[in-house]
């Protein structure tokens, strides 16, 4: 856009130049005197009456481009500006986002060696029926017993099925019905 108006701009320029050009030539033609014949004369005035409003006019034209090259140059910096401050916060946003994954990775190394002393403690036997459940259950194979509901599938046990727990012995593998998942007791476990 920019572009074409000052390809616009220079072509009045040159037309202005040419008309000028013309105009001195005439004039210097009529100041040595070489213009005697009064036809003559007073078509050599005529054209140049005509060559005057020729420029006029084209001045005219060329300062309107001159405007309309500067607000296409104010709509181009508007965009630059635009588009300037979209990447600078793409930037941020991007830099933001590799701190989060960072900490994440480090939260998930922490919970990985928190996850290996307490695996290292379950007796074969649990730990193969734990890994069989999880599999099947997003990756957690026991669910907290919490007031009387499971924790993984949001189950309420009724008063029945509580007292069953209450009697088992404490190394009694509890499962809920609703998701298989080992339940485990707590002092919350509404027992
Ligand atoms: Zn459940």
């Amino acid at each position: 856009m920019v572009d074409d108006l000052t390809v616009e701009q220079k072509k009045i320029d040159s037309d202005v130049e040419q008309v000028k050009a013309r105009r001195v030539r005439d004039r210097d033609r009529m100041d040595q005197g070489l213009v005697n014949n009064p036809k003559d004369l007073e078509r050599m005035q005529h054209e140049l009456v005509s060559l005057e409003r020729r420029i006029t006019s084209l001045e005219d034209e060329e300062l309107e481009v001159m405007e309309r090259v500067e607000e296409a140059q104010q709509a181009l910096d508007s965009l630059l500006e635009q588009l300037r401050a979209a990447d600078e916060r793409l930037v941020a946003l991007g830099e933001a986002r590799d701190r989060q994954i960072l900490e994440m990775d480090e939260e998930l190394t922490s919970v990985q060696a928190e996850r290996e002393p307490a695996a290292a403690d379950i007796p074969a036997e649990l730990m193969a029926l734990y890994n069989r459940i999880r599999e099947h259950k997003g990756g957690v194979g026991a669910a907290a017993l919490h007031a009387g509901e499971c924790g993984g599938c949001r189950l309420s046990l009724d008063n029945a099925e509580l007292a069953v727990i209450r009697k088992a012995p404490s190394d009694e593998i509890i499962r809920c019905e609703e998701c298989q998942r080992i339940l485990v007791r707590t002092f919350e476990s509404g027992l």
